[in-house]
């Protein structure tokens, strides 16, 4: 008798264009379902989730929602119980090589109310971008990667009470140290969907612990890498956190790498209000956001390393720029090139052209030219340099 093997579903491989798949509408239409905007469907009856505030009924169709969500997908699915009211709900996949290590993705699900002067609550508020955004962030990443099998275990974790000291999060991390877990690194979403003034600012939060730092620099190369439209910075937390600056605090507490994204308050009189709708979204922002998470995911859960010419900036290792970052001048050296038709511009993030810095023959051997970057705002740019028939880019940054 022969035993007839089906191909395995997670035999393909991933790769960019994926990060094209991310669906601006199906993310959306989750925001929508959580923030209480449209009508969801729930052990089989229609309802609304209309707040989550932590220990109300909305709170717990949220949990239903999640978990149901998640056993959809095809994910091993749990609630993680961290008291009498705070529910956390995990969704998982097990990686094919290093078992016993985990990147997480998280996101908290509870909302926040409005109060007045004296402490009072005035509104509950929807949280759509606070952080209904962060959950539809992780619900489409689970979506489009769910038949993909990861190098590492990867857990999508959604928190809860959140706004009532990190609890969810805090209890997961704390359990995690004591069972000397290993947490390769923990990617906390919070707010992806702001962005009043269109700057296309998206921070990326650390504390000096573990590989944290590292991790959070290579975010901003991975943001490049993918030709992702967002202007990445990264800023550190200082002073003490613990339990009021987001779900990555527990993470650092107990020794873990953990980086935040986003968390960006253009616009502070809609946050915690009842104003917080999607209708305040900048869209583009909030799908660029998602593209960057899903990016870091399949770097760091898939060891993915963008390996096309076509869609992906090649950094070039042809061109040395010193000092980088910069504060002041660079020197650009072009290595190993010399031609008489060459182009050496350079570009922002959102690749807008910010100059020609030279263009005519380059036929001295490592020809250096040398940059006046005090005009440029802080941030970073690319060097792209074109000629000998080639086409080279380099990234350097601007600080003050
Ligand atoms: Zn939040």
């Amino acid at each position: 008798m022969f035993i007839i093997e089906f191909p395995t579903l997670f035999s393909y491989t991933i790769d960019n264009t994926l990060i094209d798949s991310v669906s601006i509408d199906s993310l959306i239409y989750t925001v929508k379902d959580l923030s209480g905007e449209q009508i969801v469907k729930i052990d089989g009856r229609d309802t609304l989730i209309s707040k989550r505030k932590y220990n109300t009924a909305g709170n717990q169709l949220a949990e239903k929602y999640l978990y149901a969500k998640g056993r959809e997908l095809g994910y091993k699915t749990n609630y993680q119980t961290c008291s009498a009211t705070c529910k956390n709900i995990m969704w998982e996949m097990d990686g094919t090589l290093y078992q016993d290590s985990i990147v997480i993705i998280g996101a908290h699900f509870d909302s926040e109310c409005f109060e007045d002067g004296n402490g009072q609550t005035k509104y509950l508020s929807p949280g759509a971008n606070d952080n209904a955004s962060g959950c539809a962030a992780i619900i489409e990443i689970a979506r489009l990667i769910r038949n993909y099998k990861p190098q590492y275990n990867l857990k999508f974790i959604f928190w809860d009470e959140e706004e009532f000291g990190t609890v969810g999060s805090g209890y997961y991390a704390n359990l995690a140290k004591k069972n000397s877990e290993k947490i390769k690194l923990y990617i906390n979403l919070d707010m992806l969907g702001w962005d009043m003034d269109n700057d296309g600012l998206v921070r990326i939060k650390y504390v000096k612990v573990a590989q944290s730092l590292n991790f959070a620099e290579e975010a901003i190369n991975i943001c490049l890498l993918h030709n992702i439209s967002l202007i990445p910075e990264i800023k550190t937390i200082k002073g003490s956190y613990i339990g009021f600056s987001g779900d990555a605090d527990y993470f650092w507490h107990n020794g873990f790498s953990a980086i935040g994204l986003a968390d960006m308050l253009d616009d502070m009189s809609l946050y915690h209000s009842e104003h917080d709708l999607v209708k305040y979204f900048n869209q583009q922002y909030f799908l660029n956001n998602t593209k960057l998470a899903l990016a870091l995911v399949m770097n760091y859960a898939y060891d993915y390393k963008p390996n096309s010419v076509n869609d992906i900036v090649i950094i070039s290792d042809n061109i040395s720029i010193f000092p980088n970052p910069t504060s002041d001048f660079i020197n650009i050296t072009i290595n190993g090139i010399n031609s008489r038709n060459c182009k050496l511009e350079i570009f922002d993030m959102l690749g807008n052209r910010v100059s020609v810095l030279y263009e005519g023959s380059l036929l001295s051997v490592n020809p250096t030219i040398n940059f006046d970057c005090r005009s440029l705002s802080p941030c970073i740019y690319f060097v792209r340099f074109s000629g000998g028939g080639q086409s080279l880019t380099k990234t350097f940054g601007v600080i003050r």
